[in-house]
């Protein structure tokens, strides 16, 4: 043996690696994270973004407990945009073009400085097993190396075959090796693989590209940020710019149909559905003469340039042609073809709530090899897992959400309770408490958790302390003072509402929807003085008139939503013992015994989410736990 013995062994260094070991090794464990390539921590594999409609919000969640996603974004984005600005606060989410290089290098750098966190450049092919439990690794250069608990964030590498029309090779991305050898073994346990498939378009020399017929997508002024702590601000954004396919890149496209591995039947794994490949575009919107295609630099020193829309595993020929026949793109040096990759992955319903198998005893399960796509859903698991795999060599009892709590908890609940035919990515509408899971209050629902647990800092918790006492101030200012019609009927009249005849309450005048906090406060210099006086620092100040502006204007929805999570969160408390046999219940239906007997869920409300389970079948469970 020539490493030492571990307490944790994190095996693969995506998102999700990143994020367990980060997360197990500041709890205090002592963790090793094994991956093929040490230069290339947290790798974007795909487009050079994070966060995004609800996946932003999953990334302040994560930072809110005290990981690092938010943290590493903000150090490395060349662009910031708040999406969705002009609909309901549930649905804005801020989204980073992030700089691929050094969002690596920013991981790698974050990494190193955690002592008690070893990486190491290797592969691991199998498990290391004692009676029901796991207890270390089995890897191709140093060999057997023994831990407590073993955490597997393999990826898309898990016997990834990539296709580009009708070759096909195995590698886990392009340009780099798959690994083999974990899933037999895993199966050979009982744990049960199948495949799925993702893709990513061509990647383009910039300095070849006429940006003059695209219509630039510039980042938003003043620009935002991730992370809750006070990170810095971007000063220079770069632009991502928008152009369309037509017919004529359609029919090359078309072209290429019959050595297509998609619909020659090659690829048996199934692709996401919400992010279909161009050929799926063309296949299923028939009547679409043109597709949207975003352009988005790589980085700030890189001439590299990612074609978001354009993912294609049709031959490099066909593929080429028709990038070619995009206005801006005639000259165009290509880098890398575009490309699908086919890879293992676990159903997670063989996963408990903490991500722990039930089948093997210590061993986790996060990222992609549980059947979800995206950096934010798989650097959230990592860090549910790196929580849960500490806590529980330690004896404690492990960390779950609620849906109520956090995207991160209707992540993980809809993965070990529905389980996942294709790729999981995180909308909003998989969300039923939206306005309570916004993006401005993720560090409201969560940083008190994490730290509880130890791992959001105590410098994090003062924060969000300071927040919480700003954010009452200035709904005690709103709530008390009043505003005379001389000073603010200007205002009013500007935005097209109705003006005030006698003193009025600011608090009144912000549930009118057309009236914003923000231009209130830039209007009325009195009032702007009283909010400005709370605190030094204008940031806090702004996080927290932007949540006190929400709570003020969507309270009824807010009230609502918590009613109906408190009746839900009702049913979570009544537990499922593990040990029933659901055979037994003869007045449910032979697919509903069959359900809850795979599942084993922990409790009425898990057990009345799995697809298949009726009120009725609720019904009955409750009579036999004789409520
Ligand atoms: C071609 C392609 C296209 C994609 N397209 C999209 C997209 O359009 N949208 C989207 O949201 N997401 C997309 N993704 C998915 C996105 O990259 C992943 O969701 C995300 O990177 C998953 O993070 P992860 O940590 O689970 O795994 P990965 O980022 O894949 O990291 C896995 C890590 O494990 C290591 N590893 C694997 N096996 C072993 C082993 N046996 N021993 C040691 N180390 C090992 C690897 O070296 C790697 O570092 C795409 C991925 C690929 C490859």
């Amino acid at each position: 043996m020539l490493i030492d013995r571990y307490d944790i062994i994190v095996v693969g260094g995506g998102h999700a690696g990143c994020e367990a070991a980060a997360a197990a090794a500041k709890l205090g464990s002592k963790v090793l994270l094994i991956t093929l390539n040490v230069g290339v921590l947290a790798k974007m594999s795909c487009n050079p973004a994070m966060g995004g409609v609800a996946k932003g919000q999953i990334v302040r969640e994560i930072d809110a407990l005290g990981g690092l996603s938010a943290i590493v974004t903000d150090h490395t984005m060349i662009q910031f945009r708040m999406l969705n600005r002009s609909k309901g606060p549930a649905m804005w989410s801020p989204r980073a073009q992030s700089d691929r290089i050094r969002f690596s290098m920013k991981w790698q750098e974050l990494l190193m400085d955690i002592p008690n966190l070893h990486l190491w450049q290797d592969s691991v092919d199998a498990l290391i097993y004692k009676n029901k439990g796991v207890i270390g690794v089995q890897a191709k250069l140093a060999g057997k190396i023994y831990s407590d608990a073993v955490i597997i964030t393999s990826g898309t590498f898990l016997n990834g075959k990539i296709h580009i029309g009708s070759i096909n090779f195995g590698g886990g991305r392009l340009g780099e090796e798959n690994a083999s050898g974990l899933t037999q073994d895993l199966r050979k346990r009982g744990i049960l693989s199948q495949r799925l498939k993702t893709g990513t378009p061509v990647r383009v020399d910039k300095r070849s590209v006429d940006f003059s017929s695209m219509t630039p997508q510039p980042g938003d002024d003043p620009t935002g940020k991730f992370s809750f702590m006070d990170t810095p601000p971007l000063k220079e954004q770069m632009n991502c710019y928008l152009c369309y396919t037509n017919e004529k890149v359609h029919q090359i496209l078309r072209q290429g149909f019959e050595q297509s591995p998609l619909f020659a039947g090659r690829i048996q794994g199934t692709g996401p559905r919400y992010c279909p490949s161009i050929e799926d575009k063309l296949d299923r919107f028939t009547e679409r003469d043109r597709h949207q295609l975003f352009v988005e630099p790589d980085g700030r020193e890189s001439h590299e340039l990612y074609i978001n829309g354009f993912s294609s595993s049709l031959p490099i020929e066909i593929q080429f042609r028709a990038l070619k026949e995009i206005p801006g793109f005639e000259k165009a040096r290509i880098l890398q073809p575009g490309y699908a990759i086919e890879y293992d992955y676990f159903p997670p319903q063989q996963l408990n709530y903490s991500l722990e198998s039930k089948i093997i005893q210590n061993l986790y399960f996060a990222g992609q090899v549980n059947g979800t796509t995206g950096y934010e859903e798989a650097a959230a698991q990592g860090l549910i897992a790196g929580i849960n795999a500490h806590r529980n060599i330690n004896n404690e009892l492990p960390i779950v959400l609620k849906r109520s709590e956090a995207y991160i908890g209707v992540l993980v609940d809809d993965l070990v309770t529905k389980g996942t035919q294709e790729p999981y990515r995180m909308f909003t509408s998989r969300a039923e408490f939206r306005i309570l899971l916004r993006q401005d209050n993720a560090d409201q629902r969560l940083t008190t958790l994490g730290h509880e647990i130890g791992l959001a800092g105590h410098e994090r918790y003062e924060r969000l302390k300071v927040k919480t006492e700003l954010i009452l101030g200035i709904e005690n200012i709103l709530n008390t003072t009043s505003v005379e019609p001389g000073r603010i009927n200007t205002y009013l009249e500007n935005v097209n509402t109705s003006g005030i005849e006698r003193k009025t309450k600011y608090a009144n005048l912000i549930l009118r929807p057309q009236v914003k906090l923000k231009q209130l406060i830039d209007f009325d210099s009195e009032l702007r003085r009283a909010i400005v006086n709370l605190h030094s620092d204008p940031s806090l100040i702004k996080e927290a008139w932007e949540s006190v502006e929400i709570q003020m204007k969507y309270s009824g929805y807010l009230e609502k939503e918590r009613e109906i999570a408190e009746k839900i969160n009702r049913l979570e408390n009544i537990s499922l013992p593990k040990e029933i046999d659901y055979m037994v219940f003869p007045s449910m239906s032979m697919e509903a015994r069959e359900k809850l007997n795979r599942v084993k869920p922990d409790n009425i409300g898990q057990a009345s989410r799995i697809s298949g389970i009726t009120p009725s079948d609720v019904s009955v469970l409750l009579v036999y736990l004789g409520r």
